[in-house]
């Protein structure tokens, strides 16, 4: 119980000022009232003050890799999260290089996507919906093609919620001297990726994730020695990573028009951010709003898709009740009216939703989140929230 006083003193959580609902999703997410009341300023993008923001984002953000951040440098891109993974893909890989791509969601899948769009070659680990790729299954597969250069893996797959060995791939790749990228988009912020405990060349991530900020840029920390090898390696002028930074080495702004406002917001998420302890705090605000949520939903009869071992303090992901009355929109409108706002699964095989543990709120949003689901249950006259067997066996794979 001090543990609690202790992340409970470590900041306030408020409920959403504006009378909005709880966005339970991967982003856009629940921000603080401080962070959208610091868009009520217009920002001249080309003067000083604009860009010594610019220049403190930049160096903030380096600072969250801590050890080893010396030899890497911060560029933001305009834009969503895609736009800096197509960003990072499309100016680091050289044009000739072959890339492993690991897949186990529709993020991954996007990253494949991507590289068939920009034409890079690459190679593809496919685990499905939600296996996790595995280091043995990595360093069999380069040892098998000397031709690849480069991994690319999903740190949190959002679409299952499973937290990838990212840290076993990372040692799987540079053992066999190839080079990783990231995409850490919804972990980042939450869960450590020190470059001196995790070997990698670059990680991507964007404003409205772990950091709580509102969407319009993301962001690649990248190794600088691959930063200056990427000169010419983009097939796009505005995605060109290499030209972002040079540009912004040389004059301290963007090279086209900033998302200022933003920019603004996400500088007062950050301050949020360090205020709640850095990554520490936050993560363990998110992993205790995760097991309150876990642990209440297991009580009435929902199950997870994953196992312990691989749920993310991110998103999770449950089985639909097996019962007939249970109707995902019906069930979605019951948690909206009472302030919650959920999301669909992204199985293939199995029906499922998702609750995000992010954003602005805490154990006590999650209990009253439990609450709602409940209500909505007794609403639509289900008793228990048990899934299918089918799902239960589908779960049985994840046995490892
Ligand atoms: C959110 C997210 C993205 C980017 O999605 P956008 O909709 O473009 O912001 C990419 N990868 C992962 C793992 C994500 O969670």
């Amino acid at each position: 119980m001090k543990a609690d006083l202790e992340i409970d003193a470590a900041v306030a959580i408020e409920a959403p000022r504006l009378g909005e609902p709880y966005l339970l999703t991967p982003g856009p997410l629940t921000t603080a009232y401080s962070v959208k009341e610091k868009m009520l300023r217009d920002w001249g993008s080309w003067d000083g003050d604009f860009r010594a923001m610019t220049a403190r984002l930049r160096a903030e953000l380096l600072a969250l890799v801590g050890e080893g951040a010396e030899d890497f440098d911060c560029v933001p891109v305009q834009g969503s999260g895609t736009f800096v993974v197509e960003a990072m893909l499309g100016s680091l890989l050289p044009r000739d290089s072959k890339t492993l791509v690991l897949i186990n969601g529709a993020y991954g899948q996007r990253i494949a996507k991507t590289m068939d769009y920009i034409g890079r070659a690459h190679v593809d680990i496919d685990k499905g919906d939600y296996l996790p790729p595995r280091g043995p299954e990595v360093a069999a597969a380069l040892a098998a093609d000397p031709d690849i250069s480069h991994v690319v893996v999903v740190h949190c797959e959002t679409s299952s919620g499973i937290l990838n060995p990212i840290q076993e791939i990372s040692e799987a790749t540079y053992a066999a001297g190839r080079k990783l990228l990231i995409d850490s988009m919804s972990a980042f912020g939450a869960i450590d990726v020190a470059a001196g405990d995790i070997r990698y060349e670059a990680i991507v991530s964007s404003a409205n994730k772990c950091i709580e900020g509102v969407p319009g840029f993301g962001f690649i920390i990248a190794r600088k020695s691959e930063l200056i090898a990427a000169e010419g390696n983009a097939h796009s002028l505005s995605l060109d990573v290499h030209d972002q930074w040079a540009n912004m080495e040389k004059t301290g702004q963007w090279r086209f028009t900033p998302p200022t406002h933003v920019v603004a917001a996400f500088m007062e998420a950050l301050r949020l951010h360090r205020e709640e302890g850095g990554i520490q705090g936050r993560g363990a605000r998110y992993t205790r709003n995760r097991d309150v949520l876990v642990d209440g939903m297991r009580e009435l009869g929902f199950e997870t898709l994953l196992r312990d071992r691989w749920l993310s303090p991110i998103i999770v992901t449950f089985f639909n009740p097996a019962d007939d009355r249970f109707e995902f929109t019906r069930f979605y409108d019951l948690m909206k009216a009472k302030g919650f706002i959920i999301y669909p699964g992204k199985l293939t095989v199995v029906d499922s939703f998702r609750v995000g543990c992010i954003g602005q709120m805490d154990h006590r949003t999650m209990r009253a989140v439990v609450a709602a689901a409940k209500s909505s249950l007794d609403a639509m006259g289900i008793a228990s929230a048990r899934p299918p067997q089918a799902a239960l066996s589908e779960r049985e794979k994840l046995a490892a």
